[in-house]
């Protein structure tokens, strides 16, 4: 096995032993990187000199012996995580030269623990997309098939963790972005509960929704990371001050006395054929760890949660993106006069999407619409986070598709909102409720990688991790690697 191919226990146990230093781990990734970022385009700044700067220091912290599990082991950090600095651009022309005066929460715990930091993965600008085609750089790659879509909006990290150009990676969350990539890439992504991860320094979209969390080659490393990463934070007033378990404990092989609700609404209409059969494939496989399976699960409000999403999320990015006039905020234009100036820089600096968002959020919350739109939309809200509730009273989680589709093609979607839009129904809802959800690989449709979305009521990560966990020991459908 290849030193990148490596999960975070797994190079922990060799650094530990001295078998393998951080400085040696840490070589072979940023010679991944250099090797395979030709094809797969996921990261946008690689900071190679603060990477073996980091190593370095972390091989003298596992030599005083006061090193943790992720001391050492590099990381990608999505793009949208500020990084004192470390240019942070979201993946946008309007922050292209924004170097950060301080790090984000994740970030300063991150290095708290001893991380090794070798760059800022790719995204959909400002978060805002299902397929990594709305970067203003460039697209990021499917490493499983080079001629479709990693997902997104964090497709660059989700690539680059199953390619080895890291160990694991931080992505961000709205309505899919840390589940669905993952999902397409085969990996493990997990969005913790709204409130569980501090968003504190993360570049704000639709702040009653994003969550940051953990991408990575499988389910220990994920509570590894949701261990360093998660707890209150007083500078996030939506932090919640609630104890943060040792999630490892969770992570027992079998499902004995738990109960799982299949959610008739998640098998959409338009679903592909071999998506659900590996679903089918999947589920059996929890019953016979012990799971008992409930067919008839039912969540009926479900089926508005993406016209509820395209409200709510577009309203808010609209007040949050208002800051980057190019006075105080973001890259700026030159001008005739102060309108001017800030007419030309939001139409060069922003791209199309994030200008749709723009539109759709102004129009939504105008007067005389905002009961029609923005009120409804709240009360559907509401709806869906009860309907939640009343579920994980019988079951212990739901499980779901994470996408209706296999990873698509390039350019097949990017035209057409709609169709990219769509292909969330079954990750928009999650956010919605503020629920946490994980994803875990089920397996392959025509060579393609499918996901398994595990969901339960706020605060149960441990509950998810553990079913991931059994799947994945039993099925080791995430042990294979593309060839990139
Ligand atoms: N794809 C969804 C959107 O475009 C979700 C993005 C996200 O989770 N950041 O809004």
């Amino acid at each position: 096995m290849k030193l990148y191919d490596l999960t975070i226990h797994q190079s922990h146990e060799l650094l530990k032993k001295g078998e393998v230093s951080s400085i040696e781990l840490t070589k072979a990734v940023l010679e991944r990187i250099s090797q395979a970022e030709e094809k797969l385009h996921a990261i946008v700044t690689v900071t190679e000199e603060l990477a073996l700067r980091q190593a370095e220091q972390a091989d003298e912290r596992i030599r005083s012996g006061d090193s943790t599990p992720l001391t050492g082991i590099p990381a990608l950090l999505k793009d949208n995580m500020c990084t004192k600095g470390i240019r942070t651009t979201c993946s946008s022309r309007m922050l292209e030269n924004f170097v950060p005066p301080y790090n984000a929460t994740v970030v300063e715990k991150l290095e708290d623990a001893g991380v090794v930091i070798v760059g800022k993965g790719n995204m959909d600008e400002f978060a805002m997309g299902s397929s990594n085609e709305h970067s203003a750089f460039f697209i990021t790659h499917n490493p499983w098939d080079l001629g479709r879509v990693p997902g997104g909006s964090s497709g660059g990290p989700a690539a680059a963790v199953a390619t080895g150009e890291t160990i694991y990676a931080l992505g961000s969350d709205t309505g899919g972005s840390i589940r669905q990539p993952a999902g397409f890439c085969s990996i493990v992504g997990l969005k913790p509960t709204y409130g569980r991860v501090s968003r504190y320094g993360l570049v704000a979209f639709a702040s009653s929704l994003d969550q940051i969390g953990p991408l990575t080659k499988d389910v220990t490393d994920s509570a590894l990371v949701m261990n360093v990463i998660a707890g209150y934070d007083p500078r996030d007033s939506t932090s919640v001050n609630y104890p943060v378990p040792d999630y490892t404990r969770a992570l027992i092989p079998d499902l004995k006395g738990l109960k799982l609700g299949i959610p008739r609404e998640y098998f959409v209409e338009g679903m592909q054929k071999g998506v659900e059969e590996v679903m089918r494939t999947a589920i059996a496989k929890l019953e016979e760890l012990g799971a008992t399976v409930d067919w008839e699960a039912s969540l009926p409000s479900t089926k508005y949660a993406l016209a509820a999403y395209y409200i709510i999320a577009p309203s808010e990015a609209m007040a949050n993106l208002a800051r980057y006039d190019g006075v105080k905020y973001g890259y700026s234009h030159d001008g005739e006069n102060m309108w001017d100036a800030m007419e030309k820089t939001r139409q060069f600096g922003f791209g199309p999407e994030v200008k749709r968002r723009i539109i759709l959020g102004t129009y939504a919350l105008s007067a005389g619409y905002y009961d029609a739109y923005y009120l409804k939309a709240q009360k559907v809200r509401t709806l869906i986070m009860q309907e939640f509730q009343q579920a994980f009273e019988h079951y212990d989680a739901l499980i779901t598709p994470t996408s209706p589709t296999v990873p698509f093609k390039i350019g097949q979607k990017v035209d057409d909102p709609l169709q990219m839009y769509l292909s969330d129904v079954c990750t928009l809802p999650i956010n919605i409720g503020g629920i946490p959800g994980l994803v875990v690989p089920a397996g392959f449709c025509d060579g393609l990688p499918v996901g398994m979305q595990i969901l339960g009521k706020p605060f149960s990560e441990e509950t998810l991790l553990r079913i991931g966990y059994a799947y994945e020991q039993a099925t080791g459908w995430g042990q294979q690697r593309p060839r990139v």
